[in-house]
């Protein structure tokens, strides 16, 4: 909204860019982003620097080719100076992907400055009359650290100030110049200088700004991201028991019905109903009457394998447990233990009209497999006559009760 209105309103004031608050002057970042940036890039950084280090070895010694011509008073050291060099040079190639970042750039700094000494140093030593021409290779050579090896922006101020302070040094103290060679040289030099740190400054800019924004975009995403699976598990969630509730059922009964159609895996679904519970909250109070309801939930909960069942509030103060992969026996045997236990947590309910007094449940089971046609409604409406079922016959109890050996009364309630 701030955005587009700047587009229309030249007046309104431009929002502080994050990325500028998190790049300090020497383009550093924050000290949680350097390391996440130096394990990204590194990789990329190490690779493009022994592609770099490889082309500057050849051409630096190509420069052996010329040293006869321009100063051949002093081309047989220059042949053994920038052998030395390319010495080093393979030394910092073998180390650069084994060392730390800090000591990686300090290697690169140290390395470029030995580089550029040895070009200062034939310039100071020949008295050849073209021998002015090596500061050329000098300013080369600073020019291929900071362009090509793209030190970073610290170690680049801190070249180019020894490389400026030296080669002024030696500009202004060879005393076969004439003043107005050395006064070229110098300005040279100098703009050599700063068109070098500016460049170098830009394009790290930009390219960590960049890297920020990309990073700002991930976070923004992951963010996102977490906020719609923390809705998503919400929306799921039952708030008084913490158990999934009917939508958690409605999202997966359609696919264990699925499953269990095709002959895959069959699954029984039990429904569960608290036995007289508008008179425990009468009696109780409703607040009592949460407590009761999240023990039971707790029990159910505790009862199911984790891996493999689930359970559901499926509203007031009726629950859902789904047992997968289970046959109709073993489906039955296990509501009829889950009726067992929570008539075994012995919650005292001394308001109830036929004497119990423990809080009890009843259940209803269907069970589903192969030969069953039955859609989602359909196995509801069958455990929830199951349920009835169980509840005329006395409660504390499952169903279907009649004809099945396993409808016996839960232990609590006998
Ligand atoms: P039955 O054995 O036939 O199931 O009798 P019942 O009293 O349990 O059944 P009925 O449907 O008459 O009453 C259900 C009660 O459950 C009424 C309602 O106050 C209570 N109930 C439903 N949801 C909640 C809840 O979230 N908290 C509390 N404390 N009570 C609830
Ligand atoms: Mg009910
Ligand atoms: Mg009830």
């Amino acid at each position: 909204m701030y955005r587009d209105s700047q587009i229309f309103d030249d007046r309104a004031p431009a929002a502080p860019r994050e990325d500028e608050e998190r790049l300090d002057p020497l383009l550093g970042f924050p000290a949680e982003v350097a390391w996440r940036y130096e394990a990204e890039s590194r990789p990329e950084r190490v690779r493009h620097l022994r592609i770099a280090i490889l082309a500057g070895i050849i051409s630096y010694n190509s420069y052996d080719l010329i040293s006869f011509f321009t100063f051949p008073d002093v081309a047989k050291q220059a042949i053994v100076l920038r052998l030395v060099i390319t010495a080093l040079a393979g030394a910092v190639w073998f180390w650069l992907p084994r060392m730390t970042a800090f000591g990686r750039e300090m290697l690169l700094l140290g390395a470029m400055l030995a580089a550029c000494s040895v070009p200062l140093y034939l310039f100071a030593a020949t008295r050849a009359p073209n021998g002015a021409l090596s500061f050329i290779d000098f300013l080369l050579t600073i020019v291929f650290g900071i362009a090509i090896l793209q030190l970073r922006f610290p170690a680049a101020i801190v070249m180019m100030a020894v490389c400026w302070a030296a080669g002024q040094s030696v500009v202004a103290f060879r005393p076969e110049l004439t003043f107005d060679a050395r006064l070229a040289l110098s300005m040279q030099l100098m703009m050599a200088s700063c068109f070098l740190l500016l460049s170098s400054w830009l394009m790290q800019r930009s390219h960590r700004r960049a890297y920020l924004a990309k990073l700002r975009e991930t976070e923004r995403s992951h963010g996102l991201e977490l906020a719609r699976q923390s809705f998503a598990e919400l929306s799921m969630t039952d708030a008084l028991t913490g158990l999934g509730n009917r939508r958690c059922l409605d999202d997966v009964l359609p696919h264990w019905l699925a499953e269990a159609r095709s002959g895959r895996m069959p699954f029984a679904l039990v429904m569960i109903d608290v036995d007289h519970f508008k008179a425990y909250n009468d009696r109780y109070g409703h607040q009592a009457g949460d407590v009761c309801l999240r023990q039971i939930g707790a029990a159910l909960a505790g009862f199911a394998r984790q891996e493999t069942d689930v359970v559901a509030r499926y509203g007031g103060e009726e629950f859902v447990v789904l047992l997968r992969g289970v046959g109709r026996p073993v489906a039955l045997q296990r509501a009829n233990d889950l009726v067992a236990a929570i008539g075994a947590l012995s919650i005292p309910h001394a308001a109830r009209p036929d004497g119990e007094r423990r809080v009890t449940v009843s259940a209803g089971v269907a069970h589903v497999d192969r030969g069953t046609g039955l859609r989602e409604a359909d196995v509801v409406a069958q455990a929830d006559a199951a349920l009835y079922e169980a509840k005329l016959a006395g409660r504390g109890r499952i169903g279907p009760v009649l004809g099945e050996a396993l409808a016996v009364r839960a232990p609590a309630t006998v």
